[in-house]
Parts: structure tokens; C-alpha cells; sequence
């Protein structure tokens, strides 16, 4: 397992690094990470606070979870990219979003948490039209 994670925001104003493994990987389909990924679920791996350090400016936006625990969702106030959790339940742990990460290759979903939350349409069947990459194509008018 690799112990250095680097990755950035959208716009790159906003880096980090990650010296260690993170503890765990997990994907959620809760309702915040649902609004705040803009999709069905969003994917972040548990790192030691003390092992990440993010440079450029940021903006955070607080909320109370389920558990009455707050959770701060990090982000970079320019273009928007969600790159780490932090959740006062487990104040030694910041989460940052695979998304945004150089290079995540080595690490793989441990859990999913919220399922019963996920939307249907996160969860694509075999009869999806599929492309290694953007289309040239175009929806019926
Ligand atoms: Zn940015
Ligand atoms: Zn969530």
C-alpha cells in the first residue's frame, strides 16, 4: 500500500498530500454527500488528521449529522470541488474525496454506508449505453 495520496481541485488552487494509508475507504449515499457531490454518492478515504496537509485557500460548510456529530465539508471556493470531510465523532480523522486524487489506483471501496438512500439511478444496470469516453453523439430531439 502506497503512503504518500496527493490530489487537487477542479481549478488547482486547492492541493493536498497525505503521508500514510487511509484507514478505510467508503462510499456514502446520504443525503449531504448526495447534494454536495452532485451525484448519487460520493467516495472518500479516512486518513490520520495529523498525516494531511491541504494548502490554498478554502471554504467549509458545517452541518449536524444524524448522530448530533458536526461535520465540516471542505471545498475549494473557486470551482467548487468537495475535498475532505471532517466529522467531530472522529475528530483524529479527516476524509478526503477519491475524486480529487492524483492517483487512487491502489485503493479500493471498503464499505457503503447509506444504501438505503441510494437512487436507483446510481446503481446502472447491463442495458446502459456505455463509451470509454464523451460520445459523439447527441439525444434525439
Ligand atoms: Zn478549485
Ligand atoms: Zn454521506
Amino acid at each position: 500500500m502506497k503512503q504518500k495520496f496527493s490530489g487537487a481541485c477542479l481549478c488547482g488552487q486547492v492541493t493536498y498530500t497525505a503521508h500514510c494509508a487511509p484507514v478505510i475507504v467508503a462510499q456514502c449515499h446520504c443525503n449531504e454527500c448526495r447534494r454536495l457531490s452532485g451525484a448519487g454518492h460520493s467516495v472518500g478515504a479516512m486518513f490520520a488528521a495529523d498525516a494531511v496537509t491541504v494548502s490554498g485557500a478554502i471554504r467549509e460548510i458545517e452541518y449536524t449529522s444524524a448522530q448530533q456529530s458536526v461535520v465540516t465539508k471542505v471545498f475549494c471556493p473557486t470551482c467548487g470541488s468537495p475535498i475532505l470531510g471532517k466529522n467531530t465523532g472522529s475528530p483524529d480523522h479527516v476524509t478526503l474525496t477519491l475524486g480529487t486524487m492524483d492517483d487512487a489506483g491502489d485503493l479500493k471501496v471498503g464499505v457503503v454506508i447509506f444504501e438505503r438512500d441510494a437512487p436507483h439511478w446510481d446503481t446502472l444496470g447491463d442495458d446502459v449505453m456505455r463509451f470509454a469516453t464523451q460520445p459523439d453523439w447527441s439525444p434525439d430531439p
